[in-house]
């Protein structure tokens, strides 16, 4: 059990006893109606050993261990393929709907939509201010941001701050958050679902932050962000527009700060892209 806990990426006790969520009624996810609760189809079949998971998303999610979905006995487990669009567009109605900074945080301690939030300690939105002239988007929190409940305050975040400073720019003065808002277990990469559901939230949050600039911190968080399909070192440095509640905001990706702590030789290109941000706001 200890090794199926690691391989899962379980690196922290929350409680004495495990909850087995699918035996509960009031399981996150519980209040969407699921495709199958509406039509009372079959849903998915699992396969022999395995729970009916959904399907794997159409780029499979990267798994940091690499680990495979082991075998369990709870055959009547059952998840609708269809529960991530009923929690996105959940989402959207309630992201709409949030007049300030302090009710989209509101929405979101509600919100069940994600599952990340199952495993995540701590809900974590933003950092700095809530208005800002630059945004900054990385990918999700990590292990000591999901315990402060604030992004980037881990030694990627750290990093950051030098490199802002450093810049002329006063972390307080920005808005720090992240394309997630809990954090994935054993700090995988977020899956493209887990992104999509988060995504309604970060167009309310962006609107209401007004920034002139977005700085999107590594691939994940461009993909999700910038809805790019290349790789990092290909779109990074490269400005672009995206179109936020009807309003077009300049935006450039760049390397993510753990990314330069393993590769520091990288950090000169992060350095030119907080440059050319620099000058985009002078
Ligand atoms: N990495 C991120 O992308 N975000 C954080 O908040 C921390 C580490």
């Amino acid at each position: 059990m200890l090794a199926w806990y690691r391989a899962m990426g379980v690196d922290a006790a929350v409680g004495e006893e495990a909850l087995d969520w699918a035996q509960r009624s009031d399981g996150p996810g519980a209040s969407f109606k699921t495709a199958a609760a509406l039509t009372s189809a079959p849903l998915v079949q699992p396969q022999r050993g395995l729970p009916s998971a959904p399907p794997p998303p159409r780029s499979a999610p990267s798994i940091a261990s690499g680990a495979r979905v082991p075998p369990q006995p709870t055959a009547q487990r059952q998840y609708s393929p269809q529960l991530p669009n009923d929690a996105q567009m959940a989402a959207r109605r309630l992201a709409e709907g949030a007049k300030s900074l302090d009710e989209l945080v509101h929405l979101l301690e509600s919100f069940d939509g994600c599952g990340l939030k199952t495993t995540a300690m701590n809900l974590c939105v933003f950092r700095g201010a809530t208005t800002a002239k630059l945004m900054i988007v990385g990918e999700a929190p990590g292990r000591e941001e999901d315990i402060a409940g604030k992004p980037f305050v881990g030694p990627p975040g750290q990093l950051l701050d030098k490199m802002l400073i450093a810049a002329g720019f006063s972390p307080d003065s920005l808005h720090i958050t992240n394309a997630v808002y809990w954090r994935p277990p054993g700090n995988r990469a977020p899956t493209p679902e887990e992104t999509e559901v988060c995504r309604p939230f970060l167009e309310r949050q962006i609107s209401l932050v007004n920034p002139d600039v977005i700085l999107v911190l590594g691939g994940t968080a461009a993909k999700a962000v910038l809805s790019v399909t290349e790789g990092i070192t290909r779109v990074r440095g490269r400005w672009q527009s995206i179109n936020i509640g009807g309003r077009e905001v300049r935006a450039i990706a760049s390397l993510h700060p753990a990314y330069l702590l393993r590769t520091p030789v990288a950090k000169r290109q992060a350095w030119g892209d907080l440059l050319a941000i620099r000058a985009a706001l002078q």
